[in-house]
């Protein structure tokens, strides 16, 4: 198959006029809550009580999510890929088609989660961006979406739908919620009203913000920040055993567990070069060589 990718998608319309918020799920296919969630606001949202638009896409990454994997068969991440190629392989073209949409966007969400193989603590996310505005709204947005992690991060990485908003200046925040191929209701619940907060706080919707249960808030402009896949690498392919579990506090030197090879004989320990929270675990225990172990949010 070729040609353009119709991503499938749901605009509801307010009577009043409005901001154009896009909602993304599925960027990975193996990424849960945000499927369930963007269902939950279609049934919600009522245009008679809405300003603006609302558009939804529930999967982005169709081929990803009927393989049950984070990737297409082409085995390119979509959310290193944007803005993607008309013509390209599978996930090019879908990074080509979001892109679009992104574009065509006054506000961004993506919601996301650690996928089958790992488990990410809930954060809320945003790049550090160089214009004062964007940053601001998306400290705004951020806040109102309510995780107990608030992160922003540096803001030089391409390929991803929020450095297709970040050069469009428009204001956009990702999320994460655990993982391990669950789809945690509790997750589904805490996306569902993060959205509808953002949707309050930008005017779209009325409505009375919650108690915030933000935890930490970190903002760190350093290159690496925010890639979890730097994180961590393992030594050589094996077996990964977790020692420890995610929030717990670690510091240089402390073990993140152990990678050993299928006898035993071959053991390495993960130790931490870094001192804060463990925000992102492993749990997939079979590890490739140079997969990520854990990621550590420095506070
Ligand atoms: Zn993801």
């Amino acid at each position: 198959m070729s040609g353009p990718v119709m991503l499938k998608s749901i605009t509801i319309s307010g009577k009043a006029p409005g901001p154009k918020l896009l909602i993304l799920g599925g960027i990975h296919g193996d990424e849960f809550e945000s499927m369930w969630t963007i269902r939950r606001l279609k049934e919600a949202l009522d245009p008679d009580e809405l300003r603006g638009t609302v558009t939804l896409v529930p999967v982005v990454n169709e081929a990803a999510y009927w393989r049950g994997e984070r990737t297409a068969e082409d085995g390119l991440d979509l959310a290193r890929t944007c803005p993607g190629k008309e013509d390209g392989t599978i996930t090019e073209r879908v990074a080509f088609a979001v892109t679009a949409l992104i574009r065509e966007a006054d506000y961004l969400i993506d919601l996301h989660s650690g996928g089958l193989i790992c488990r990410f603590y809930p954060t809320v996310g945003y790049m550090l961006h160089p214009d004062a505005d964007v940053l601001e709204c998306q400290r705004k947005m951020a806040r109102a979406f309510n995780m107990p992690i608030v992160w922003g991060t540096y803001a030089g990485h391409d390929g991803r739908t929020l450095s297709i908003a970040r050069d469009a200046r428009i204001p956009a925040i990702y999320s994460e919620w655990m993982g391990a191929g669950d789809c945690d209701p509790e997750g589904v619940d805490g996306y569902y009203e993060g959205c509808l907060n953002v949707m309050g706080v930008l005017g779209m919707i009325e409505r009375a913000q919650p108690p915030s249960r933000i935890r930490h808030t970190v903002e760190d402009d350093r290159e690496g920040a925010g890639h979890i896949q730097l994180n961590y690498p393992s030594p050589f392919s094996g077996f990964f055993e977790p020692w420890v579990e995610l929030m717990d506090r670690v510091e240089p030197g402390d073990v993140f567990g152990v990678v050993t090879d299928l006898l035993g004989e071959r053991r390495e320990e993960i130790v931490s070069t870094q001192s804060g929270h463990v925000l992102v675990l492993r749990t997939f225990n079979r590890v490739h060589e140079g997969e990520t172990l854990a990621a550590v949010l420095e506070v």
